[in-house]
């Protein structure tokens, strides 16, 4: 059956991966995208999560047009890297208000509809450093860290109405926020990848999929690492 879903941050990279892998699938989606042309054969929504107001405004207009979300993947994300000395208190807020608020925006957002629906699907899209940290990114593995606090909770909240929330941890993926890495980080991060290489966003998307799919009824509050190995034991 074909199903509403939203990916935030579904224009490019990881999210837009996400996104195809529901439309193969026959879902109707819709993606957000802040600038730029969005790509084709999705349900394009301008809306950056910082913002209550944009994200009230893109799900009005999904709702309209696609029908109440069903399926959300808060996927949105950015990096500001940075050793703590010097990371400004901008630095810190600013991922942390993407990362972390704007997710939990646009979950709210989504948990009206599924409540009544009494069915739902949210899954959030972390990072091994959330679970393992990294040097000169307490700002994002705080954030992601977060998330998972966060999907654990709802899980418990939410379980009862049948509403599943799970995160999905990616090792390094090959997108543009990892393209912005030096080639001596490239080589220090592979050395400690059991599978030795990058991850396709496809190989991400396949798990959130997964999680969303009716085979997946049973899992919630579980975080799923798709790492190559790099987080083993977390
Ligand atoms: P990209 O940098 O390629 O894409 C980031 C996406 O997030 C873009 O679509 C961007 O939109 C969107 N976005 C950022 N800020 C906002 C905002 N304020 N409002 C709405 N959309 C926003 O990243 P990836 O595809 O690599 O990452 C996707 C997710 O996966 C992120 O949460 C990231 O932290 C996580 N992740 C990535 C890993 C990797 O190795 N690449 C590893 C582990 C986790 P726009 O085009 O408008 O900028």
């Amino acid at each position: 059956m074909s199903r509403s879903v939203l990916v935030t941050g579904g224009n490019r990279g990881i999210g837009l991966a996400i996104a195809r892998a529901f439309a193969e699938a026959g879902d109707k989606v819709a993606i957000t995208y802040r600038s730029g042309e969005p790509p084709e054969g999705f349900l394009a929504v301008k809306c950056d999560i910082t913002d209550s107001e944009q994200v009230e405004q893109a799900y009005k207009e999904i709702e309209e047009k696609q029908g109440a979300v069903e399926v959300l993947v808060a996927n949105a994300g950015i990096t500001r890297d940075q050793l703590l000395m010097r990371m400004s208190e901008e630095d810190f807020t600013s991922v942390v208000e993407t990362n972390l608020t704007g997710a939990f925006r646009v979950v709210k957002r989504a948990n009206r509809a599924m409540l009544r629906a009494r069915k739902g699907r949210i899954v959030l899209i972390s990072s091994v450093v959330g679970l393992l940290g990294g040097a000169g990114q307490a700002n994002y593995a705080a954030s992601k860290a977060g998330l998972v606090g966060f999907a654990r909770s709802l899980a418990r909240e939410l379980g009862s109405r049948n509403i599943t929330v799970n995160v999905v941890a990616p090792g390094f993926v090959d997108t543009d926020m990892t393209r912005a890495l030096t080639d001596a980080q490239r080589d220090v991060i592979m050395k400690q990848v059991p599978l030795a290489r990058y991850a396709q966003p496809e190989e991400i998307a396949a798990s959130v999929r997964f999680l969303a799919s009716e085979e997946a009824a049973y899992i919630t509050g579980a975080v799923i690492p798709v790492d190559g190995g790099l987080g083993m034991g977390h």
